[in-house]
């Protein structure tokens, strides 16, 4: 169906189900490989984005966000599904620069030079110009470190449908002689901030009362939010639930599920304290309505994307026409995945769903075999006792 639905071909249905990555494609992608370590790939359903219906792969070894994620988008459906935005996809060239006796007077020398500083990074990569990308701004600031004084230099790049670390890596070590030039300083660091805060996806979704258990859920969940808002010991973990969804689609994705993690969390904490990424409040109509902001460091060319051939194949079931639409399905499926958690935390708690998913791991951490998985975990879950012990015990009673 997943296949029929994407219009995919044969051999990347051969890919996503049989073949995977062959040691061969995994020794040219990184170092010292010995083997592969597989991780399952699922498909999260019920998904209603910006009107377009569809159906998202994820990659993650944890029982029961999948299915939390398909439950979570299913209960938006009556209010329209999910809604987005996003800014341009920018992300920003750090440039450190030390040992400068006016660290003032050499930010502006920077600033009126930013013209040249912009033309010179962009002949670094013509091809990433040629798609509309490129530098679209340099800011200079003076960072007071406990060694002193350092002028930061950000090159803001725009690009396109590239995560674009190794293109504003590029960037940012072929400027650091100029920058020094222009400086009198030393130039250490060149590297991209993973604090996309210029490379936001948004997503919203209208949660009806009615669908979700009524006005107490409502309220059970607006009141987890504003806690996730205040206390970062909460907001870590409400964080966490949003990161399960997140990263299962940049990893299926063959994105940099590292880069998306750090922007998240330092996103997170831009304001000097840590807190939530989404927030919930109550509308006039009593109905739950979920925001989430985020960066989405994500691209659709580079990288794993085009190397990995489950996750090329996993870009043509999303139907991705860009880095922004990916970014976009970031946002709402890490909403869809935290709007889950959280009713059930508002409401039943999380282990019964949790648990009963999980069962089939502790059947098989017992010793169950075959059919005998399926079995012993029914049986745990129906009598809400889910653990190695009872699994054991329903074992040998089987056999
Ligand atoms: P890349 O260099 O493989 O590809 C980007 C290039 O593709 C661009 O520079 C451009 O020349 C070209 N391109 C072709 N079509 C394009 C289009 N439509 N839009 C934009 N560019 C297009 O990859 P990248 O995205 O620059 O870097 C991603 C990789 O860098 C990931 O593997 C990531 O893990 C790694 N990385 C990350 C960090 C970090 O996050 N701190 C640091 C270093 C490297």
């Amino acid at each position: 169906m997943v296949a029929e639905n994407a219009g995919l071909s044969e051999a990347e249905v051969e890919a996503i189900g049989r073949v995977g990555l062959s040691l061969d494609q995994a020794d040219k992608m990184v170092e010292n490989v010995v083997g592969l370590f597989q991780v399952p790939l699922g498909i999260a359903t019920n998904f209603l984005i910006d009107g377009r219906e569809l159906l998202v792969p994820m990659a993650t070894e944890e029982p029961s966000v999948i299915a939390a994620a398909s439950n979570g988008a299913k209960m938006a459906l009556a209010g329209g599904g999910f809604v987005t935005s996003s800014t341009k996809p920018v992300m920003r060239a750090l440039i450190q620069v030390t040992g400068v006796d006016d660290p003032w007077g050499a930010r502006l020398a920077i600033l009126s030079r930013s013209e040249e500083i912009t033309s010179r990074a962009n002949e670094k990569d013509p091809m990433l110009v040629s798609y509309g990308g490129g530098v679209v701004g340099v800011e200079a600031e003076v960072v007071e470190t406990r060694k002193g004084p350092m002028v930061v230099v950000h090159l803001l790049v725009d690009c396109r449908d590239a995560m674009g670390a190794n293109a504003v890596n590029t960037m940012a070590e072929a400027l650091a002689p100029f920058i020094e030039e222009i400086t009198g300083g030393r130039v250490y660091l060149r590297i991209i901030s993973n604090l996309a805060d210029l490379r936001l996806a948004r997503a919203r979704a209208v949660f009806r009362a009615g669908e979700i258990g009524g006005p107490e859920v409502v309220d059970g969940i607006v009141l987890a939010s504003a806690l996730a808002e205040s206390d970062p010991y909460r907001a870590a973990t409400h964080n966490k639930g949003i990161m399960n969804g997140v990263t299962a689609v940049t990893m299926a994705t063959g994105n940099d599920t590292r880069a998306i993690e750090a922007g998240a969390h330092s996103y997170a904490a831009r304001g000097g304290r840590y807190r939530s990424l989404s927030v919930y409040e109550k509308n006039r109509d009593g109905d739950l309505v979920g925001s989430i902001e985020l960066p989405v460091a994500v691209g659709t060319v580079g990288g794993a994307t085009r190397v990995h051939p489950v996750a090329r194949a996993a870009v043509r079931v999303l139907g991705l026409r860009s880095a922004d639409d990916l970014g976009r399905i970031l946002a709402s499926v890490g909403l869809a995945q935290n709007f889950a958690a959280l009713r059930a935390l508002a409401t039943e708690g999380i282990q019964r769903g949790h648990m009963s998913l999980h069962a089939r791991n502790v059947a098989v951490q017992a010793g169950a075999k075959g059919d005998e998985i399926e079995a012993v975990a029914a049986k745990m879950a129906a009598e809400k006792r889910i653990n190695v012990d009872r699994a054991r015990e329903l074992l040998s009673e089987m056999r």
